[in-house]
């Protein structure tokens, strides 16, 4: 990784994570961590969005925004914070030796996010490559181990990225599944396996990409994703002045479309269908595919830096079963059991 990819990656995982303000109308306890405000402002983000307040929708964005985390974290005790994460959350290359343990007389299944874990975070989403390092890497991993990639991309642009051929896809947050195209060793699962959670959106997701993209082409630096099962609307390069315009763009098109939902990630809005389908469930769909669904002789191990990997780090916490790595520079509210600073870290411990 370049140091200019270095800088990139550190500033965007700068993520909001602390010293959010709430807006007015929310009912915040005083002893509410900046973790816990931020974690109420998403949620009041992803569930209001018919008649929501903008207001709630920008904070939310702001809560993204690097420039804001530079002008209010000096008076924080980033270090002591970031002891105390730490310590709940240990760097997965020094917790090595005990993953290696705990695989030991188990199958371990490999899932890897695409976006901030394999490749570092930039500007342009369509130049978001791979490091031939990590390809190398994520080759030799997948010779041993059963291995996926879950993203929230489409699935066809993530392998234009990743290009190999033995790894399962899950593409659209694991909306759209798809086995190795060439035959594998794992001769336990059905390597031939397409899934498809959301087949039905399709032409809705097409008009509202679409739609969000003639709404949205007045705002410079707004970039619109068709992602086949979901939409990305990535406010990266966009000036926070125009958030607000953004904002009611992009509201103005979903209040036609009751059955999809917006979540966000790291400075992009996506919208979804609104069926309980994400990439905890492709997690699990895919441990089935491989005949682990009721196995102790399996260890999944999952690395993802965003907010939509949670889901998948909490099926394996309720799961007892396996790691849920978190890619993050910053502590972060998260279900994951152990962090990576960054990329280049997640192709050491692999
Ligand atoms: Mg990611």
């Amino acid at each position: 990784m370049t140091n200019q990819q270095n800088v990139v990656v550190l500033d965007v995982i700068s993520c909001g994570v602390r010293n959010v303000l709430p807006p007015p109308s929310l009912p915040v306890a005083k002893s509410l961590s900046p973790q816990d405000i931020k974690m109420l402002l998403m949620k009041k983000f992803e569930t209001e969005k018919g008649g929501t307040k903008i207001n709630a929708w920008l904070d939310s964005m702001r809560a993204s925004s690097p420039t804001r985390i530079r002008s209010t974290t000096a008076s924080l005790p980033e270090t002591d914070d970031r002891s105390s994460w730490i310590v709940h959350h240990p760097s997965a290359l020094s917790m090595f030796e005990q993953i290696v343990a705990a695989s030991r007389g188990k199958q371990i299944v490999m899932f890897l996010d695409y976006d901030g874990t394999l490749s570092p975070i930039v500007e342009d989403p369509d130049r978001a490559f791979m490091p031939k390092e990590m390809r190398a890497t994520v080759k030799d991993v997948a010779r041993y181990f059963p291995t996926a990639i879950v993203t929230g991309r489409c699935r066809d642009k993530v392998y234009s990225f990743v290009k190999l051929a033995g790894l399962y896809y899950a593409g659209s947050h694991g909306m759209d599944i798809k086995g190795p195209s060439k035959s594998c060793k794992y001769k336990k699962g059905n390597q031939g396996v397409l899934f498809q959670a959301a087949s039905e959106f399709l032409p809705m997701i097409d008009e509202v990409y679409r739609a969000l993209a003639e709404k949205t082409k007045s705002i410079p630096g707004t970039r619109v994703e068709n992602n086949k099962f979901c939409v990305s609307v990535h406010f990266r390069c966009v000036d926070e002045k125009s958030w607000v315009a953004l904002a009611e763009q992009v509201r103005s098109v979903l209040n036609e479309y009751p059955k999809l939902k917006l979540t966000q990630g790291r400075k992009v809005l996506e919208i979804r269908p609104t069926i309980k389908w994400d990439k905890g469930r492709a997690l699990e769909f895919l441990l089935e595919a491989l005949g682990y669904a009721n196995s102790n002789d399996v260890l999944p191990v999952y690395i993802g830096d965003d907010r939509s990997d949670e889901d998948a780090f909490k099926v394996l916490r309720e799961r007892r079963q396996g790691f849920g790595i978190l890619v993050s520079k910053l502590p972060k509210e998260t279900n994951a059991s152990y962090s990576l600073q960054e990329p280049a870290e997640a192709r050491l411990l692999t």
